[in-house]
């Protein structure tokens, strides 16, 4: 089919280059010409598993990028539209995004097309579509509006997408619902599976995807409410966490056992510093301006955003728990991705943590395997050095903090860990390690909901008591035993100016 897609950003670029993987002749347009030049160009703009891949496989044949929207709308029988839909200051998100591309396409209309509403919008979005399209002059034969909510995930989106828990299909019109099922056909009834070519999906060897057919208010309300419970379920788990840390047991062995429950599962039962990225806070934001303009009080979103918010002051009060005072403090900071597999910053804890930092006066040294560059972009200029490699981040810190959940972070020498920081001293964010591991190792471990270790003994009270200070604080003060190991970072990619 020939496919549309209006918007070059991570779920527009990952569903044009999985559309065209399908079989379809998909146009992707953007506004933003030096994106879609660089695309152009075959450059992959984000960081995304087997993305790079596809574009190349259907580049110049089934793939092909515009700002011309106009000409992408006239030669399209289905029009995705994936555009952006912030959060704006009072929560409720901006869908004037959406709003112009309904203006767009008005405007070129020559004959039937499905407008598909891919993006993650408030309930009823689908009929103020719909209602922009006729004031605009498209005549009401000409199209139908339906709603496709994308429910990837980033780091593994192009295995989300080709390999879904299920499709939303909210249509209103059988002719609009007969297209879009064609669309997704090939994962339907599993032959895109079946290929040798195929991308690798889950192991537990998917061989359909469920449809699920609804009306467009409900495939909106759909994706707010998926994106809602999870971050509650986030929420949650970093509240029992915390009970976990005040009682002095290990939050990992409670999941274990809470998940082990079929009904409420081991997904998203993982304690760390809060959700961050472009979709579960703007869309708790959003769902929440939902409910309140439709006279509903949702209050558990209101209790779940809060939670997730006291996590990050939860965990610089760790970080103040081991160090005692942080000015002047060399952290080597390992992950800036608002989650691991990703070079996406938007809204990550990592981000927040790094500048409440850099306000107490802390000297960061940073390593993430792919979101340096975005990260160079929003924090402040020369206040953040960025090292080569995990190692050249160690290297003199007085501490580690663990902030993204990199799966080789989780596989690092510990031995050359301990060797390379001035102080043995872990504070991890996402349980990368498990504490027996780390004591044996030699290091002052702290991470979310499990007992602190000491791997390195000292006279003070150390660990299990909150007001403790993790190795003795005056070791810390610069000039003591260590200081000559402080060695200047080697390879760091851009020097900057250490504050006194
Ligand atoms: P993004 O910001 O990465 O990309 C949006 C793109 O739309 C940008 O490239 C922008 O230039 C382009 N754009 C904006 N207005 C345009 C216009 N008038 N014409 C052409 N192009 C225009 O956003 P994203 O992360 O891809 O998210 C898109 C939507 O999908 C959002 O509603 C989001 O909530 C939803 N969503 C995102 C994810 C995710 O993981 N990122 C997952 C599921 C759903």
């Amino acid at each position: 089919m020939k496919i549309g897609l209006v918007g070059s950003g991570y779920v527009g670029l990952v569903a044009g280059a999985c559309l065209a993987e399908l079989g379809h002749e998909v146009v992707i347009v953007d506004d933003d010409k030096r994106k879609i030049a660089a695309l152009q160009r075959s450059e992959c703009p984000i960081h995304e598993r087997f993305l790079p891949e596809l574009l190349q496989r259907h580049g110049n044949r089934l793939l092909a990028f515009t700002s011309d929207l106009a000409e992408c709308v006239r030669r399209s029988q289905v029009l995705f539209v994936a555009v952006g839909t912030p959060a704006k200051e009072d929560g409720r998100a901006d869908v004037s995004y959406v709003e112009s591309v309904a203006r767009g396409i008005a405007a070129a209309i020559n004959d039937y097309k499905a407008i598909v509403v891919k993006c993650t919008v408030p309930v009823y979005t689908s009929q103020w579509v719909r209602r922009i399209l006729l004031l605009n002059g498209a005549p009401e034969q000409l199209f139908d509006v339906a709603s496709n909510p994308e429910f990837l995930r980033e780091g593994s989106a192009v295995s989300d997408f080709l390999y879904p828990d299920r499709i939303v299909l909210g249509v209103d019109s059988d002719r609009c619902a007969g297209i879009l099922k064609r669309v997704y056909q090939p994962l339907v009834d599993g032959s895109y599976y079946s290929r040798v070519d195929a991308i690798p999906g889950p192991a537990t060897g998917q061989r359909t995807a469920r449809l699920i057919c609804t009306t467009a208010k409900s495939a909106e309300l759909i994706k707010h409410a998926s994106n809602a419970f999870l971050a509650m379920k986030i929420s949650f788990v970093n509240s029992l966490a915390g009970v976990c840390e005040a009682v002095d047991a290990d939050v990992e062995q409670v999941c274990e056992g809470v998940g082990a429950d079929s009904r409420i599962g081991h997904r998203f039962l993982h304690p760390g510093i809060g959700y961050g990225g472009s979709c579960l806070p703007k869309d708790l934001l959003a769902f929440r301006a939902v409910a309140q303009e439709n006279g509903c009080n949702f209050g558990l979103l209101d209790e779940t955003m809060r939670v997730n918010q006291q996590q990050l002051h939860r965990f610089l009060a760790k970080v103040h728990k081991a160090l005692w005072t942080l000015k002047g403090k060399n952290l080597a900071v390992l992950g800036l991705a608002f989650k691991n597999g990703t070079d996406d910053i938007r809204e990550s804890p990592a981000i927040s943590i790094v500048n409440a930092l850099l306000g107490e006066g802390c000297l960061i040294t940073a390593f993430d395997p792919a979101a340096m560059v975005r990260a160079a972009e929003v924090l402040p200029q020369q206040s953040v050095r960025f090292a080569p490699d995990v190692y050249e981040a160690l290297r003199g810190a007085d501490a580690c903090l663990v902030l993204t959940e990199w799966e080789d972070f989780g596989a690092l020498d510990l031995a050359r860990m301990k060797e390379l920081m001035r102080y043995p001293i872990v504070i991890d964010g996402r349980n990368m390690f498990t504490p027996d591991r780390m004591e044996a190792a030699g290091l002052n471990y702290y991470s979310v909901g499990r007992p602190d270790v000491a791997g390195v003994r000292h006279s003070s009270p150390f660990a299990r008591d909150s007001s403790a200070c993790g190795v003795g604080a005056t070791n810390l003060e610069s000039g003591s035993a260590k200081a000559g190991a402080q060695a200047e970072p080697h390879g760091i990619v851009e020097p900057h100016d250490r504050q006194p």
